[in-house]
């Protein structure tokens, strides 16, 4: 067997500037390379990021690939897989992580099938096994109702990806010094196979979903538009945006790229409060990550009730303007 050593992040750089969820990654990254004794490296792909290099080492990664001149967001994706296929032949890394986002649920299983690598998605902790020095992979299964905890011994390397805010984003330290490593790929162009056609770009005002702390999430039982302007006003008082559940997109109430769920966002934000949601488990699939649950339903049976941390039992119509009034009280 190949001798894979160190960890590998598949990083991605937006408008210049290291992601949320890839220095997530290297906080990650850093822990489980200081605890084998072994290099932390990534991998960056885009226009002009030799800033986002520099940037880089400060969070924390010992050695930066990068692979300038081709724009990460127009990167078909066997580009993007030749290009981390070939950075992988030089770094050899025995762990490879990516953010479960678009890259990372697209690439990842590509990258495993092709190298006959382990993999384990969607994990939300990794970390080594002090005596036999195995990767732990733990993920959430059975809809979130439970934590699995996966090795992969005989297998190398292990590709991983990690659930957004799983870890604290790494906090810059510009002492920090490492080596940045320009790399030319010249890629067989016989290999894409899909091209870009048009790019059209959802505005997203105010807080991402996938970063957001605090999240006042609508289902089927506020029955229309109109209703998502209470739970807009708390969200705002509360610092936090809006998520919904499959009713309100298909029914055109809400736009479907605030689904949360199996199908939609998968969110780990410290409050979600989910009002007029049942509870179904492909819902809860995208929401079981949060750190406490607020349920306002007016069926007391409802499922969402056996998740939530809170619960209060009636019309959301008349259950939160009372509690936007006392959160407005407290911030005063
Ligand atoms: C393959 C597959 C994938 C799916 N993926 C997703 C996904 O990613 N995300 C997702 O959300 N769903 C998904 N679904 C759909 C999912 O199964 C449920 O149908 C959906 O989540 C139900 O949404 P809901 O709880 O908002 O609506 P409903 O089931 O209509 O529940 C509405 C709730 O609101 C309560 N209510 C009604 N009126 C009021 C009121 N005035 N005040 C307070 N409470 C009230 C009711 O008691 C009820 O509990 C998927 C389904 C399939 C088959």
């Amino acid at each position: 067997m190949a001798e894979y050593k160190g960890i590998l992040i598949c990083g991605e750089v937006r408008e210049g500037k290291i992601t949320t969820i890839t220095r997530e990654l290297i906080t990650t990254g850093r822990k489980l390379s200081d605890d084998l004794n072994q290099r932390l490296s990534i991998l960056l792909i885009g226009e002009n990021i030799q800033e986002a290099a520099k940037e880089a080492v400060f969070f924390g990664v010992d050695v930066v690939y990068t692979v300038d001149d081709i724009p990460f967001a127009e990167s078909p994706p066997e580009q993007y897989l030749a290009l981390v296929s070939n950075i992988f032949q030089k770094a050899a890394p025995s762990i490879v992580l990516f953010g479960q986002a678009d890259m990372g649920r697209d690439i990842a299983p590509r990258l495993a099938a092709r190298l006959g690598a382990s993999i384990c998605m969607d994990c939300v902790e990794l970390a080594i096994d002090p005596e036999t020095r195995s990767l732990l992979q733990s993920k959430p299964v059975y809809g979130g109702n439970a934590v699995a905890v996966w090795a992969s011994d005989d297998v190398q390397p292990q590709i991983v990806t990690m659930r957004p805010r799983a870890a604290a984003p790494a906090e810059p330290d510009p002492s920090r010094e490492g080596e940045i490593l320009p790399v030319a790929v010249k890629i067989d162009e016989s290999v894409i196979k899909s091209i870009l056609i048009e790019t059209v770009k959802e505005e997203v005002k105010g807080i991402r979903l996938d970063e957001a702390k605090v999240i006042v999430a609508g289902g089927g039982g506020i029955d229309g538009k109109e209703g998502f302007e209470l739970l807009k006003e708390l969200a705002q008082i509360l610092g936090g945006t809006i998520g919904i559940t499959r009713v309100p997109c298909d029914e055109g109430w809400m736009p479907a790229g605030l689904e949360i769920g199996q199908t939609g966002h998968v969110v780990n934000p410290d409050l979600y409060v989910a009002v007029g949601i049942s509870g179904a488990p492909q819902h809860l699939a995208g929401c079981s990550g949060s750190k406490c649950l607020v349920a306002i339903n007016k069926n007391p049976e409802a499922h969402i009730f056996e998740e939530a941390d809170f619960g209060i039992v009636g019309d959301y119509r008349e259950a939160l303007p009372p509690l936007i009034e006392k959160c407005k009280a407290l911030k005063k």
